[in-house]
């Protein structure tokens, strides 16, 4: 069983956010069971070629969008196990370019359309020169949301899966784009509502098994939370073929045991690392160094539904109340603003860095008490996870894989807070019980020590995944 993974960002090459992580960790996991996986992704130009060992190969060719003809290059590496080999797909034109969707403003880039036809028009130009001979092809979200289709209509002997990692991203594409693609490609194509036609809902239409990264979120998406009516329709109609896998984690690259982005490991058996991390963070990010105050961190895309909205209003009343809080994250301007705020006027009390910096991010997992993760929806959430691992306690809205992943804390069980309806009120009152909780040091270590022995390694999920090729 031959199985080509194709995804948009791959970690650690390339990363927006949880897909990277995703198709980074999932094809290594499943490697031992299978024949080959090989990951197939855009050679984007801040991918550093020489550290990750990318070398180019003999292969080339070009593709046709439109009028134009465009040339590609396959590079090529392997993973640091040597498990799976990464295909990086090098084109000037299309990918020579600092940021993955979005130009240093923040603003996504006008031809990003295009820039995934091509993608995917490469990969069938792979397969259909041989080069690439997959049973089965794993797609993930809209990047990849038209080959399924282009599988079909060229009547290749290849199933296909596809994975939805978030469904608020259609990829939306106009007629005009649409007749950018190779006449040899039959129009299979359905249009929205919207007179425009998803990337997203094909690959739903016409792959043969679709999933989504957790059992809640599929649930939310077959009850129509965060749906519109037209997307309802199309993805009720194949609500057997549909399921949820929760997303698992590379516990070698997230553990606090191993990570050498953190200067000091801790364990179950011994958590004082943890207190001497808390330190290093305090005082890295500017904060007063009061190791008894307590910590929340945050991880995050600063977008709307991260629950951003929420906190803001929150931020005062409990610095009031002694907390701290880190924010790590770029996107949203206004967001950003907020933030910014709030960190000049509690300087020794909120510490806010913009931007995407990956050790900062391993600090704040192992050197916050808690992790304040209060999407409105979240598909599956893989910070929650690292949280749980470093005994950082998840503080959590109650939806899809959020909900799936933490146990709601009672005496003697659970291993974090979750709250629901999502409002202000109820965040509060989650982010109040947490820091009650917190001043007993005896009740707060009990719950760090269930929170790390929750076991979130692929191995589960990757067993699941496996039923489904076997399928
Ligand atoms: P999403 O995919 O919606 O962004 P997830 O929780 O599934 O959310 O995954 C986000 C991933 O991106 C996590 O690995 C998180 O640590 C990482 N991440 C997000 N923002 C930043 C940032 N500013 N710096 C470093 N890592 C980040």
């Amino acid at each position: 069983m031959n199985i080509v993974f194709v995804a948009a960002e791959v970690a650690p090459y390339s990363k927006a956010g949880g897909l990277a992580d995703v198709a980074g960790s999932l094809p290594q996991a499943l490697a031992p069971y299978v024949d080959s996986v090989q990951i197939l992704t855009p050679l984007y130009g801040q991918i550093d070629r020489v550290k990750h060992g990318i070398r180019p190969t003999s292969i080339k060719g070009e593709i046709t969008l439109g009028e134009e003809v465009i040339p590609y290059a396959l590079h090529q590496s392997t993973d640091k196990d040597g498990l799976t080999q990464i295909g990086f797909i090098s084109c000037d034109r299309f990918f020579q370019r600092d940021g993955i969707y979005t130009d240093s403003d923040g603003e996504g880039f006008t031809d990003n359309n295009l820039r995934y036809f091509y993608f995917q028009l490469v990969v069938l130009d792979l397969i259909a020169t041989g080069k690439l001979q997959p049973d089965i092809l794993h797609c993930n979200d809209h990047h990849t949301g038209l080959l399924p289709v282009m599988i079909k209509a060229l009547q290749l002997n290849i199933k296909t899966i596809f994975t939805i990692h978030n469904f608020l991203y259609h990829g939306h594409f106009s007629q005009a784009d649409l007749n950018l693609l190779p006449e040899s490609i039959p129009p299979l194509f359905t249009m929205t509502q919207w007179d425009n036609y998803s990337a997203l809902l094909e690959g739903i239409d016409h792959s043969d098994i679709v999933t989504t990264v957790s059992p809640g979120y599929a649930l939310e998406l077959l009850s129509g939370v965060n749906v519109d009516e037209h997307s309802l329709k199309r993805i009720r109609t194949i609500e057997g073929n549909f399921s949820g896998i929760v997303n698992g984690i590379d516990t070698e690259y997230w553990s606090p045991e191993h990570d050498n982005l953190i200067p000091f490991h801790f364990s179950m058996d011994d958590l004082e690392g943890k207190r001497h991390n808390k330190q290093e963070l305090l005082v890295k990010s500017g904060l007063e160094p009061d190791l008894s105050a307590p910590l929340f961190g945050s991880i995050s895309r600063l977008v709307e539904n991260k629950g951003f909205p929420l906190i803001v209003e929150l931020l005062d009343e409990f610095v009031e109340r002694g907390a701290k809080f880190i924010f790590l994250g770029s996107g949203n301007l206004e967001i950003a603003d907020q933030l910014r705020r709030a960190r000049d006027k509690y300087p020794a009390h909120i510490a806010f860095e913009d931007g995407f910096n990956e050790p900062l991010a391993h600090l704040i997992e192992a050197g916050s008490d808690m992790f304040l993760m209060p999407s409105r929806f979240e598909p599956c959430g893989l910070n929650q996870l690292y949280s749980l691992r470093y005994g950082t306690i998840p503080i959590v809205h109650r939806t899809g894989g959020l909900g799936d992943t933490v146990e709601r804390w009672a005496p003697d069980s659970g291993t974090g807070f979750i709250f629901e309806p999502y409002d202000i009120g109820a965040l509060k009152t989650a982010m109040s019980s947490a820091v009650e909780i917190y001043q007993s040091k005896a009740e707060w270590t009990d719950l760090m020590l269930r929170a790390m022995a929750e076991d979130f390694s692929w191995d589960q999920s990757a067993k699941q995944y496996l039923r489904l090729y076997n399928h």
